[in-house]
């Protein structure tokens, strides 16, 4: 029902909210939300390719407001990110991602997430002390820091100021670096110089498209072969039918998320994935 053009009534619209009053208000209810328990994580199974057993999963947050019931990410987190709030929000994130890793690594053992992907904003990226805030994290959640990836967009890391730097920071601790949306952003290829990257998440937009065979499969062929050359571990995001999967594994994908192999889900959930029969 949100986004339905009634706003104030219905939800928090996307386009409304850049009302400083929408915004204000929806920014004190998330500041309650986080006070209040009212925000969780949902974790999407990042799969290897071709069979789809889990390979690591990325942590997406979840709000599920009292009156107005769920509302998106793709709602709150740039609301969070004006005001600010998404520094505590998302140092709640981590944390709370960090300890979910822990439980599932004592929990699980062999079975657990090889990697568990926290999405970190510009906004945060660019906060003084953000990687010795990372390092603090991880000692007082005690999860070893290879196993934990921090997901970036590249804007955020052109974004300026220190933010190459605190990315730098958090690789020299042993933690992962992802570029998320990767080849949506204006110098994505550049980037890859000075950023200390290991995984590249390849942006829907390339994969939705590719068995037509537009130019999204030739940026899609194109990728891989630089991931390839690279070192990089390619990720093709939002594969949602058999034969995108398919044409990925052709051009040499070997990791895949998206609700072809599994949805975000709550972290219990991921204890019992298991890849569909079709897929093995
Ligand atoms: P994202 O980081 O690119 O995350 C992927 C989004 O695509 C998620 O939406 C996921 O549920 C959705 N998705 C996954 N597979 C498919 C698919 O096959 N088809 C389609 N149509 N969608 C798929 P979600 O959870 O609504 O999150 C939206 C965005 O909100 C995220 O995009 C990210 O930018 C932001 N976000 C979510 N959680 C967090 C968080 O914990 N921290 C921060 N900073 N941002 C977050
Ligand atoms: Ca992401
Ligand atoms: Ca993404
Ligand atoms: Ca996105």
């Amino acid at each position: 029902a949100k986004g339905q053009g009634k706003g104030r009534q219905v939800g928090y619209d996307p386009v409304m909210d850049q009302r400083t009053a929408d915004l204000a208000r929806l920014a004190a209810d998330l500041r309650i939300a986080l006070d209040t328990d009212q925000l969780y994580l949902h974790y999407q199974p990042i799969v290897s390719m071709p069979g789809g057993e889990l390979f690591g999963v990325e942590a997406l947050v979840r709000w599920t407001h009292p009156e107005r019931g769920p509302v998106g990410p793709a709602v709150f987190i740039p609301a969070a990110e004006r005001t600010g709030l998404i520094v505590p929000l998302g140092a709640w994130i981590l944390e709370e991602a960090c300890e979910q890793a822990v439980r599932w690594c004592d929990e699980l053992g062999e079975g657990a997430p090889r990697t568990v992907t926290v999405n970190v904003s510009a906004r945060q990226l660019r906060e003084a002390g953000f990687a010795a805030d990372v390092d603090a994290v991880l000692r007082r959640t005690g999860l070893a820091p290879h196993v934990l990836t921090v997901e970036v967009t590249e804007t955020a890391v052109f974004d300026g100021g220190t933010a190459l730097e605190e990315l730098r920071a958090i690789a020299a601790l042993g933690v992962k670096i992802a570029l998320d949306d990767f080849g949506t952003g204006h110098s994505s290829l550049g980037l890859l110089r000075t950023c200390p990257a290991d995984i590249l998440k390849v942006d829907k937009s390339f994969v939705d498209d590719i068995v037509t065979g537009g130019h999204e499969a030739v940026v899609a062929a194109a990728l891989i072969r630089i991931c390839d050359g690279m070192n990089l571990r390619a990720v093709a995001e939002g594969v949602e039918t058999a034969d995108q999967a398919a044409e990925l594994y052709r051009l040499g994908y070997r990791y895949a998320q998206g609700y072809y192999y599994a949805r975000p889900m709550p972290p219990e959930a991921i204890a019992t994935y298991r890849p569909a029969a079709a897929k093995q």
